[in-house]
C-alpha cells in the first residue's frame, strides 16, 4: 500500500511534464457486432472513443493534449465541473457545426448549445444510448460534511455501442448506483485518493457489478505506466478469487 501512496505523490509532481510531449496516446479496442470501439486514453480522466466514424471526447483537457490537433468531436461528454474534467477551451477546440455536448448543470453556463443531463437521465443520439450515472463521494470529504464530489452534481456515463456497454465513471466512489449497474462490458474506474477510489473501493465495486473489462484511470500523469501496472497488480490480487473481470491498462506491455 505504501507504494501506492509514493507513486501517487510522484504522479502529482510529474503531472505538468510529459503531457504535451507527444500526441501519441495509449489505445485499446472493444469489438462490437457493428465494428470496433477504438479507445484512446488521453490521460488521467480523459478519453477519446471512436465508433463508426464518430468521435466522442470525454472530459477533454488541454493540459493533456493539443486539441487543435485532435479529431473534431461529434459528441462531447463532460462529467463534472473540476478543472481536470471541464475545460471550455478544449470544448471550443473540438467543436464543429453539429457537435453535441452533454454535461451536468454545474457546467452548463457559458457552453453554447450544451444539453444538461441530470443523474439518471437517458439520451438516445444517432444510434447511441447515453445514460447519466450519479458520481459522488461517500467517504472522502474535503472537510466535514463536504464531499469532494457532492451527490447530484456529477455524472458518470454508460454509453451503449451496438451490443456493448462502456461505463466511464467520472470522479466517484463505489456508490450503490455503480454497484447496481448491469451488463457492463468495459468500465473506466477512477483510482486516486482522496478524490476518488482506493484499490479496496474499486475491488468492492468490481465484485458487485462485474464489468468484463476494467480500466483503472484518473491516477495522474498518462505517462505513469508504473502506476497503472501497480494498480492492475493490486486489483488482480484483490480479485483473485473472482472470475470474469479482466483488469487492463492501455499502453502497458
Ligand atoms: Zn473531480
Ligand atoms: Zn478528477
Amino acid at each position: 500500500m505504501l507504494k501506492f501512496w509514493i507513486l501517487l505523490a510522484m504522479a502529482g509532481m510529474l503531472f505538468p511534464l510529459g503531457a504535451m510531449a507527444s500526441q501519441a496516446f495509449p489505445t485499446d479496442t472493444l469489438e462490437t457486432d457493428s465494428g470496433p470501439v477504438e479507445i484512446t486514453l488521453v490521460g488521467h480522466g480523459t478519453l477519446m472513443l471512436k465508433f463508426k466514424n464518430r468521435v466522442i471526447h470525454i472530459d477533454p483537457w488541454t493540459r493533456l493534449a493539443d486539441y487543435t490537433l485532435m479529431p473534431k468531436a461529434d459528441l462531447i461528454l463532460v462529467t463534472h465541473g473540476h478543472a481536470d474534467h471541464f475545460d471550455p477551451t478544449a470544448i471550443e477546440d473540438l467543436r464543429k457545426d453539429n457537435t453535441q455536448i452533454l454535461l451536468p448543470a454545474v457546467c452548463a453556463e457559458g457552453i453554447k448549445d450544451g444539453k444538461v443531463m441530470a443523474n439518471g437521465e437517458i439520451v438516445h443520439m444517432d444510434g447511441l444510448i447515453i445514460e447519466a450515472i450519479p458520481a459522488y463521494n461517500i467517504v472522502n470529504m474535503r472537510k466535514e460534511n463536504t464531499p469532494y464530489h457532492p451527490k447530484g452534481e456529477g455524472n458518470g456515463y454508460v454509453v451503449t455501442f451496438s451490443d456493448k456497454r462502456v461505463y466511464v465513471a467520472g470522479d466517484t466512489e463505489n456508490t450503490p448506483e455503480m454497484k447496481a449497474l448491469k451488463n457492463i462490458d468495459a468500465a473506466f474506474l477512477p483510482m486516486n485518493l482522496p478524490y476518488t477510489m482506493s484499490p479496496e473501493m474499486a475491488a468492492d465495486a468490481i465484485k458487485a457489478f462485474q464489468p468484463k473489462i476494467v480500466y483503472p484511470y484518473h491516477y495522474g500523469a498518462e505517462t505513469m505506466a508504473g502506476m497503472g501496472d501497480m494498480l492492475k497488480t493490486e486489483l488482480e490480487q484483490m480479485m483473485k478469487d473472482e472470475k470474469g473481470s479482466e483488469i487492463r491498462v492501455p499502453g502497458l506491455k
